[in-house]
């Protein structure tokens, strides 16, 4: 009798420890385990924000860096951003991909391409609470602290204190940069969904219906390719629409009526800078350095040939084309309507001659002229065509050239090759002036290619 009271007792401390630390809808949230001090996030988020402007453009319509601005600063007036005691910055950049960042210590950078996405002000609002969220929430820092011991934070110490340049170097050695390794912009989905329902508080807060937030990352998750950039930084938690309701149910009531009332506005000259390059400067878009390939590589394997491609790329099947799509993440650029458009890359495939078994030279030709249906600036370069082999058949090599989807030239090698089942080919595709850091993995690429025998 009195050892099952015994364990009645020690059964109801249990349940009431972990009634205690499990947190309950509305409750807020806090910071995780950091090894870094708050100093050393706005340290490291300054160094990586340098870094995010020599790679990226700088958004120039003044109209617009305000009105992110505006949206940034509603945001941070809320209690939770305040008490987090950092200074946040909202910045817009001219790239189309659809996707945001904030740093550690608050920079925060959206791409033109969210805007692009968003069908209302709230859903904009939303992703940069969510983003500000990780920063209140110093989840870069939180993961670095996981991944890094007290020895490397150190190290750390001793970078920070370096000369503004020499730190960037140091923390990007050290995956507290800003690069494709980061731990600093690559969360857990634990860090997602706090970053969500603490995202959720900050819009409520502000004005916004919190719900918009999970209906864009839904919708973004819903189109597949458009998101894979974001998602590839911020793993899309499940259920987040319902983990978004059971949240803001648990808020105090409030009337969700705040707007700008520039959305509109800002999103057509968005729209237009994204289509043209800024009005004013006439120029092309700086083109983004591509994420480094891995040396790794995988394999696709379709029931007509195997390639292998570095590990960090993906290959997407198109079946209505019967074409795949071999590219990097951020190899593929959203049109205005969605649909990707490959700015690195390579894509393969079969087509078939409407000639019938024409000899190779012809059959390539009358490709580039398909190809040319969907893409108007499409040339014959003046490079003479070559004649190699691939699997031990012939094969040719034909120089060509676009015009980037960034707007810039673009280089393109399309390889070719008489199979019974049609021309099989393989289009290699990156703007002129990265095209020379990808030709060893394209290269890599056809050496690797084998047909079905
Ligand atoms: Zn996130």
């Amino acid at each position: 009798m009195r050892l099952q009271r015994h364990g009645v007792v020690v059964l109801c401390g249990f349940m009431l420890a972990s009634a205690a630390w499990a947190r309950k809808p509305g409750d807020p949230i806090k910071p995780g385990r950091n090894l870094f001090s708050t100093y050393h996030d706005i340290r490291i988020g300054e160094a990586a924000a340098l870094q995010v402007r020599q790679r990226y453009p700088v958004v120039q319509d003044p109209f617009l860096q305000e009105y992110i601005r505006r949206i940034g600063e509603r945001l941070a007036a809320t209690p939770e951003a305040r008490q987090s005691g950092f200074l946040y910055s909202f910045t817009l950049l001219n790239v189309p991909q659809v996707n945001a960042f904030a740093l550690p210590g608050g920079p925060m950078f959206v791409f033109t391409g969210v805007m692009n996405a968003t069908e209302n002000e709230a859903q904009l609002a939303g992703v940069m609470a969510h983003e500000m969220s990780h920063v209140i929430l110093r989840h870069g820092t939180h993961e670095a602290s996981k991944a890094v011991g007290v020895q490397l934070v150190t190290t750390l110490l001793g970078a920070a204190a370096a000369a503004k340049g020499a730190a960037a170097e140091q923390l990007a050695r050290l995956g507290l940069g800003f690069g494709a390794n980061s731990f600093i912009l690559h969360f857990s989905r634990e860090a997602e969904s706090e970053a969500d329902l603490l995202g959720s508080h900050l819009l409520a807060e502000a004005g916004y219906n919190p719900i918009e937030m999970a209906r864009f990352f839904e919708k973004l998750a819903a189109t597949g390719n458009q998101g894979l950039q974001f998602f590839s930084d911020h793993p899309n938690p499940d259920n987040r629409e319902r983990a978004l309701e059971t949240e803001i149910r648990a808020l105090p009531q409030r009337e969700y009526a705040y707007q700008t009332g520039d959305f509109a506005r800002a999103r057509s000259e968005a729209l237009l800078i994204l289509a043209g390059g800024e009005r004013g400067r006439g120029s092309a878009v700086p083109v983004p350095l591509p994420v480094v390939p891995a040396a790794s590589l995988q394999q696709l394997q379709s029931a007509r040939f195997v390639l292998a491609f570095p590990s960090n790329w993906t290959a997407n099947e198109d079946v209505r084309l019967s074409q795949w799509t071999i590219a990097p993440k951020d190899g593929l650029v959203p049109r205005s309507n969605g649909s990707p458009q490959l700015a690195y890359g390579a894509i393969a495939g079969y087509f078939s001659p409407t000639l019938g078994r024409a000899d190779l030279g012809t059959a390539t030709l009358e490709l580039v002229g398909h190809l040319h249906d969907d893409r108007p600036k499409l040339q014959l370069s003046a490079a003479p065509q070559q004649r190699v082999r691939v699997d031990g058949a012939e094969a040719m090599l034909t120089a060509l050239g676009n015009q980037s989807p960034y707007g810039a030239p673009e280089a393109d090698i399309l390889l070719t090759v008489v199979r019974p089942e049609g021309l099989f080919y393989l289009l290699c595709a990156a703007p002129r002036s990265t095209f020379p850091q990808l030709q060893s993995v394209f290269q890599q690429i056809v050496n690797s290619i084998r047909f079905s025998r």
